[in-house]
């Protein structure tokens, strides 16, 4: 049966080719998602093994933490932006566990992931979970877990103050927008791990910052560490 689902696919897509979501060229045989060329060009920031990478800058002082990287640059109005906005608002899980799992393989190379327990992908509040159909970190989770084997806690904490969007709101601002607005629902699948913040994009870390601290007050967690598919240089 699969194997006539990929003919009828492969036939298919002779006729109605897929296009490249970054330069909508026509993707050829093999290709998903993203053609090579933009897969290449993707602008990856390459801070996995460097100390003090600006991701960890922005954390610095804020909770105790062992790591922190993201995977690539984000710049508004670039087409890879506009990637983890498909992935937000437009239905497209698949970018997300492309990303994911590209993220995965980056990860398990340099060794970041090492003593890394369990992932944490940022939850949203379930209304607007219910509303997007699916909590975009979890699926980033999911492609970083199909690579490296890592669990994924998709309950042990929840959202529990729906805020409204960070994207005009100043640092302090940010801060204040976001404390308080988690809640760990099952400390015991928390208690002495390592566990692995996750979110798409990280512009402050204010929200990533507060997940960590509910963890670490609500909890017997070891460590925490944080990553992002993308981060958002202000
Ligand atoms: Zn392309």
């Amino acid at each position: 049966m699969n194997a006539i689902f990929e003919r009828l696919r492969d036939l298919l897509q002779l006729f109605f080719p897929e296009t490249c979501d970054v330069c909508g060229n026509s993707l050829r045989y093999g290709e998903h998602i993203l053609c090579t060329d933009c897969l290449l060009d993707i602008p990856l920031i390459h801070l996995h093994n460097l100390e003090h990478n600006p991701v960890e800058e922005l954390f610095a002082g804020s909770v105790p933490f062992e790591r922190a990287t993201a995977f690539f640059n984000y710049q508004k109005h670039t087409q890879y932006a506009h990637l983890v906005h498909k992935l937000k608002y437009q239905g497209r899980e698949d970018i997300g566990t492309l990303l994911g799992e590209l993220f995965g393989v980056a990860l398990q190379k340099s060794g970041f992931l090492t003593g890394i327990d369990a992932i944490v992908p940022i939850p949203l509040h379930p209304k607007r979970q219910r509303k997007r159909g699916y909590n975009q970190s979890a699926v980033l989770a999911q492609g970083i877990a199909n690579i490296t084997g890592i669990a994924i806690l998709e309950n042990a904490v929840i959202r529990a103050v729906n805020t409204k969007t960070q994207t005009r709101k100043n640092k302090e601002e940010r801060v204040q927008n976001v404390q308080g607005i988690f809640e760990v629902a099952v400390p015991s699948q928390l208690d002495g791990k390592h566990i692995l913040i996750l979110d798409d994009v990280i512009t402050t870390g204010a929200t990533c910052i507060s997940c960590a601290e509910t963890i670490l007050h609500h909890s017997n967690a070891k460590s925490i560490s944080f990553a992002s598919i993308a981060l958002a240089q202000r």
